[in-house]
């Protein structure tokens, strides 16, 4: 039997990368479900284990923590070897006071320390892992990198409002292109994901996709066959502009 892919998903505890991790376990891939709250982690790989019968690994990574990142990496060194797939799915918007309710405060009404927040999580986060994972994809010469990111950070279309959140999936897409340009030629393709407006503690109530429908996406790009695309930006399966 051929060995199962390697898939870590960030933020795997609930919302769209909790989906991830169903959706990518159900297709055969070995996932690595991580979240920043060790419990609440477990308890979600447990729940995927055991609904689907198949394994799933857990490791406590909070984004932000150099030292959470570092660990991962020494824990798939020594029990993997390898890395295939990284999905960037954690991710916060701090700039609405209730979650899920968008208030979209004014960039004039929202301070530095919410806007840093958003770029160290959203941003910086996903740029240590892919400082972590890259060199384990490389060493096969495979990798499929997704970052979960917005229309909110569209840049062509972006507006007023929310911008922590907005500014920070600018950046990320920046990431996306920079980690793609740096990949060229290999195996390993790097592109933006927009799940869509999806119904999870971020989303809210009102949002018109499930995190089924929002996790579709990103789990194809999890799975792109070689030659693939690499640093776009997707939505519904077509590129859109930046
Ligand atoms: P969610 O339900 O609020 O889940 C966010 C996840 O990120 C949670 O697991 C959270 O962990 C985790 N997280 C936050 N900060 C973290 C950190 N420092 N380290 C590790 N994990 C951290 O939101 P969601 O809707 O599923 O969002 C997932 C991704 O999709 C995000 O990147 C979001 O920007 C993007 N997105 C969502 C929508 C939407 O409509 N929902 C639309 C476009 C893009 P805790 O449980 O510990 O807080």
């Amino acid at each position: 039997m051929a060995e199962s892919k390697i898939a870590i998903v960030t933020g795997g505890n609930r919302g769209i990368g909790f989906e991830v991790c169903r959706q990518l376990t159900k297709l055969g891939f070995l996932v690595i479900l991580t979240a920043r709250d060790a419990i609440k982690g477990l308890a979600a790989a447990k729940e995927i284990a055991k609904s689907t019968g198949l394994y799933v690994d857990f490791f406590k990574v909070d984004v932000t923590l150099q030292a959470d990142i570092d660990g991962l990496k020494k824990h798939l060194i020594s029990k993997y070897g390898r890395v295939d797939v990284l999905i960037n799915n954690a991710g916060i918007l701090p700039d609405n006071p209730n979650p899920g309710i968008f208030s979209h405060p004014s960039i004039f009404e929202t301070s530095i320390d919410v806007i840093d927040s958003a770029i160290r999580t959203n941003v910086y986060g996903s740029i240590l892992m892919c400082q972590a994972v890259v060199p384990l994809m490389k060493s096969n010469n495979y990798g499929r990198i997704v970052n979960v990111s917005s229309t909110m950070g569209q840049l062509s279309t972006i507006d007023g409002g929310t911008p922590g959140y907005r500014i920070s999936k600018v950046a990320l897409n920046a990431v996306t292109r920079v980690v793609a340009g740096d990949l060229e030629g290999t195996n390993i393709l790097c592109n933006s994901v927009s799940p869509g407006w999806v119904r999870t503690a971020m989303g809210g109530a009102d949002a018109n996709r499930s995190a089924e429908e929002g996790a579709k996406e990103i789990v194809s790009f999890a799975t792109l066959a070689d030659g693939g695309p690499n640093g776009g930006f997707f939505r519904d399966g077509v590129q859109i502009e930046w």
